[in-house]
């Protein structure tokens, strides 16, 4: 009874594909362990260097990321991270200087765990992390307002969306469809969903509608130099993206 309770918990937690940067092996082991436990993708490297080349392909949700690391520190990597990815990191800090320089937040940084630290506390840590994307945090500066989602990355904040970098150049409801696909990677969301999350009057209601605003992005995304289409038709279901 417990343990269908715990296990429907653990499947309502939003679950990520997390890049652990940490050299010290009992720590990273730790850390891997408790965050594959909650359903996570983890990875793990422990050079500064290592986890920029990771960070390039794009497939990470969230960095862990700790400071003193053996070829850059972790504010280097950072700050490096920033010219290409808004992907959220979170600090982890051994001493009260580097503290002092997370909280300065020149970094970009999320978020920030001091050493030593409960595995179940990082783990909380990373969740409410999780629970934020890909929505804006309110008055953020325009550079931390843009989140990536595999080729896309999105302002909520600012409704504007850029598939390989490139802006696209969307109505109201083609934005509000695209980002009702975005928040759901791959689940299919049916019209009438999509209508409720991007609608706010049904004066343009109707199946149709959306299938029209379907296409029109899809001519978009094409121009943009999409060449397999990510939005994929379920028939008599819906719409789904592939991020
Ligand atoms: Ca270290």
């Amino acid at each position: 009874m417990y343990r269908a309770a715990a296990r429907a918990i653990l499947r309502s937690m939003p679950t990520a594909r997390i890049l652990v940067v940490e050299d010290e092996p009992t720590i990273a082991d730790t850390l891997v362990y408790a965050l594959g436990r909650e359903g996570h993708r983890v990875r793990h490297c422990t050079l500064g260097g290592e986890a920029l080349e990771i960070l390039r392909e794009g497939a990470t949700d969230l960095v862990v990321l700790d400071v003193g690391l053996p070829d850059m520190d972790g504010f280097e990597v950072c700050r490096r991270l920033r010219t290409f990815s808004e992907v959220p990191v979170i600090f982890l800090t051994a001493r009260n200087d580097e503290l002092d320089r997370v909280l300065g937040l020149e970094l970009g940084a999320d978020d920030y765990v001091p050493k030593p630290f409960s595995p179940r506390e990082l783990a909380a840590r990373v969740r409410a992390r999780l629970r934020r994307l890909p929505g804006a945090q309110a008055g953020a500066a325009e550079g931390e307002r843009w989140r990536a989602l595999g080729e896309f990355a999105i302002d909520a904040e600012g409704r504007r969306i850029r598939y390989r970098g490139q802006a696209l150049e969307l109505t109201r409801y083609e934005y509000a469809l695209l980002a009702a696909l975005l928040r759901r990677p791959g689940a299919i969301l049916s019209r009438a969903q999509l209508m409720e999350r991007g609608w706010d009057s049904d004066a343009d209601s109707g199946d149709r509608t959306v299938d029209t605003h379907v296409k029109t992005l899809r001519a978009k995304l094409r121009a943009a130099g999409a060449e397999a289409d990510p939005i994929r038709t379920h028939r008599g279901l819906g719409y789904s993206l592939d991020a």
